[in-house]
């Protein structure tokens, strides 16, 4: 308290007239103060019930409308900084179709993909228009369309040479080419069993390659489909239960291409299928995919018995200490045959058999299965067939 002011709480009548003055000097401030602070709070208090009313509206927007690529559209104005009133006018145009939000993800395109590829370009254009997937152009122009060549009769070295400069070639073409090792595949898919015409090739598809030719395929007029029929009809050939696929897999990515699609009924032997997978491996070859991007280095399936049974012959026929008599791969031989439990047994040119795993598992099981709860012809009968049996583990090579 400075000298001459008054003690707190001093009554007013006490007071000298200077010091009365200075009391109603300060009330009267402390009078604006307050004032003024009641004259911001009104503005916010404006402000507030203005963007609550925003808030809002906005819920009734996402309530009543049905908004496509919503969570693009509000993500898309987060990102520029825009008011929820913003947001609501972008809503309103979106519902009557004058904005459409960008910033399509690989989901997107992966549904426009489908869509194309199962309705063509009317469907999509219909999606597009209601849904806002991408359009066609748009997906041109971020995805690699693949045309995959599907093989009409038998199977021949053409068909894989055609796919993998289709699809193979393209790919790598956009990204810096890297030599890698390659693994082909092969598995089928189910297939609905009829018959199609190919106005490109005026031919019949999804006759098995197995026994197509044992009738022309080509369709001219209608005595030639009648003649296809009949060789249906008598069993000559027959109408595809699945599809083979074979495609080929690059070490070090998840990139996978078809090379091959053919009709099966499922009859070929274990010879046939040695023998397409060869072809598939000359193929590769011979197109120059070895030198561009790199050798096969395995072929993998699954636990079909034929293919398993083909494969061995054609895979599992050079031990590893014999391959330099075969091979000019440098492989490290020394340092492989002393592991025990390795497969030391490979194919042409190195190439080593792999087999799904979870076949193997499978067949693991069922051994152990057998042993510990079946007969003892059974018990013999496993032990016969679970023997102390190579790893699935494909070599090491250098
Ligand atoms: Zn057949």
């Amino acid at each position: 308290m400075a000298l001459g002011e008054p003690a707190p709480h001093t009554n007013y009548h006490l007071l000298s007239h200077h010091q009365l003055t200075d009391v109603i000097r300060s009330m009267s401030h402390t009078n604006n103060t307050l004032k003024l602070n009641i004259l911001n709070l009104t503005r916010r208090l404006g402000t507030t019930l203005t963007r609550l009313d925003a808030f809002n509206a906005l819920v009734m927007a996402l309530a009543e409308e049905d908004v496509p690529r919503l969570q693009q559209l509000i993500a898309t104005a987060v990102r520029h900084g825009d008011s929820v009133r913003t947001i609501i006018n972008r809503i309103e145009e979106a519902v009557t179709r004058v904005y459409s939000p960008r910033g399509y993800d690989q989901e997107d395109y992966d549904i426009g993909l489908l869509a194309y590829r199962l309705g063509g370009r009317q469907l999509l254009a219909v999606l597009n228009r209601r849904l806002s997937l991408p359009s066609l152009r748009t997906l041109q122009r971020h995805q690699v369309f693949i045309n995959v060549h599907i093989t009409i009769g038998s199977i021949c070295l053409a068909d894989f040479i055609t796919n993998i400069r289709n699809t193979v070639f393209p790919s790598s073409s956009s990204t810096a080419t890297r030599l890698a090792g390659h693994t082909i595949c092969i598995d089928e898919i189910a297939l609905q069993e009829k018959a199609d015409y190919n106005s490109k090739t005026q031919q019949v598809m999804g006759i098995c390659h197995q026994h197509a030719s044992a009738v022309n395929l080509t369709l001219t007029n209608t005595e030639s489909a009648i003649r296809i029929a009949e060789s249906l009809a008598r069993e000559e050939c027959h109408l595809g239960k699945e599809a083979t696929v074979i495609a080929v897999t690059t070490w070090g990515n998840d990139s996978i291409y078809p090379l091959l699609a053919a009709a099966s009924c499922k009859s070929e032997t274990p010879a046939q299928i040695g023998d397409i997978m060869q072809t598939a491996i000359r193929s590769w070859n011979e197109s120059g995919a070895r030198e561009k991007l790199g050798p096969i280095w395995s072929v993998a399936t699954d636990g079909d018995a034929t293919r398993r049974r083909g494969f061995h012959d054609n895979f599992l026929k050079h031990e590893l200490d014999e391959l330099h008599a075969v091979s000019q791969l440098r492989v490290a031989v020394r340092t492989v045959r002393v592991m025990p439990g390795l497969n030391r047994f490979v194919g042409d040119d190195g190439i080593t058999l792999d087999f799904d795993y979870k076949h193997i598992f499978k067949r693991e099981f069922s051994v152990l299965f057998l042993v510990r709860f079946c007969s003892h012809e059974s018990q013999a009968c496993a032990r016969s067939f679970g023997r102390p049996r190579v790893s699935p583990l494909t070599m090491v090579m250098s």
